[in-house]
């Protein structure tokens, strides 16, 4: 089986130059057809898929009859605003004939860069899929300036790959893969199968090998890697531009450079969490809660008997027992105020004493690492 087929949560990020016709300036209707059957495919045998999909700026330019060279940013913006519109009803449209829902979500680099706003993100995108709806992702061109944006969807894809805890990221571009230099102008390149580490060398390749058709050429792909990896999600770099590439890429009829972290995603998760210089309270836990945590059980919040600190939701925390052992670290689901307000009571009355409806855990077994 190859990797892509044994995906249990994969994101694949569609570059502009595959999907939008650039004769035409119109989306290739056929190419996001056989895009959606594979989706479907995928998502039959137990994949959740997320679309990273570029083309709003490409799209938009086209329908208000911009002037071709570079744009400035009132106009990427504005073309943006246009094009989304279009990028996502072609989504909903080639997918409802699979009867697949699909939801749109445009993030901006500080969803991703802030705590708070990034566990948001993570946690409607998680309901979303446990929906089985297809989130298509595209960055919020119309309200990024120059400043605030991550420009290229390589690694705005690399960063919701890590953000949902994904194992696979593919990247659909012009190109195949990674190169040894730029194959089109280069007879001696040879193309790179595997990555396990980004060295200098690889980096110096991605350097020369550079696609023209879009802001991400392949140096901002590495750094795409980079984060994947970093994140225990292995990357492809894929050649998209034939109408069903990315089914001949689960059937492994189709070649691309895989690269390959040591980890896993939850074991990077969790270092992360282990390896985090500050925490922010103190979780004090008792007996039933300490026997929960070493069976491998999330913390609940009746388990808590004290709360220190002033924390917000997503940060990491201590669990302490009785006579104030670390046990644990975690990411807490709660800030301190409200976490101080369901300590000791039961995940039931949570909704009553907040007056909205949290998580059930205080700390979730997925964000928690015992010592
Ligand atoms: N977000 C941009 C768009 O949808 C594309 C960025 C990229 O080319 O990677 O037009």
């Amino acid at each position: 089986m190859t990797a892509l087929a044994s995906s249990k949560r994969l994101v694949v990020k569609i570059g502009s130059s595959i999907l939008v016709d650039e004769a035409k300036g119109e989306i290739r209707r056929d190419w996001l057809e056989a895009l959606s059957d594979d989706v479907a495919r995928l998502q039959k045998a137990g994949c959740e898929v997320v679309v990273v999909s570029s083309g709003a700026i490409r799209l938009g330019r086209r329908h208000l009859k911009l002037a071709p060279g570079p744009l400035k940013l009132e106009e990427s913006q504005a073309a943006a605003a246009t094009g989304q519109i279009q990028l996502a009803h072609a989504y909903q449209a080639a997918l409802a004939r699979h009867g697949i829902t699909v939801a749109q979500v445009l993030l901006t680099l500080d969803d991703s860069e802030e705590r708070r706003r990034y566990l948001n993100a993570r946690q409607t995108m998680g309901t979303l899929l446990g929906l089985k709806a297809v989130p298509v992702i595209n960055e919020n061109d119309t309200v990024a300036t120059d400043e605030i944006r991550f420009g290229d969807n390589d690694r705005l894809g690399a960063r919701v790959a890590e953000m949902i805890s994904a194992d696979t990221l593919v990247l659909l571009s012009d190109i195949d893969g990674l190169y040894t230099g730029d194959p089109r102008t280069d007879a001696t390149a040879t193309f790179i199968p595997e990555i396990r580490e980004i060295t200098p060398e690889i980096e110096a390749m991605g350097g020369s090998a550079a696609s023209e058709m879009s802001n991400g050429g392949m140096v901002t792909k590495l750094m795409a890697a980079r984060i994947a990896m970093a994140a225990g999600c292995r990357m492809a770099i894929a050649d998209g531009r034939t109408v069903g590439a990315l089914g001949a890429l689960i059937d492994g009829a189709a070649r691309c450079s895989w690269f390959l972290p040591e980890a896993s995603p939850l074991s990077a998760r969790k270092r992360w969490i282990k390896g985090s210089l500050k925490t922010a309270g103190t979780l004090t836990v008792d007996d039933g809660a300490v026997r929960a945590l070493s069976a491998g059980k999330s913390l609940l919040p009746a388990g808590i008997t004290a709360i220190e600190g002033d924390f917000k939701r997503g940060d990491v925390v201590d669990v302490k027992d009785r006579v104030g052992r670390t046990l644990a670290r975690g990411l807490v689901a709660y800030a301190a105020e409200d976490a101080r307000r369901i300590a000791g009571r039961k995940s039931v009355e949570i909704e009553r004493l907040l007056g909205f409806r949290g998580r059930d855990e205080m700390v979730h077994r997925d964000d928690l690492v015992v010592e």
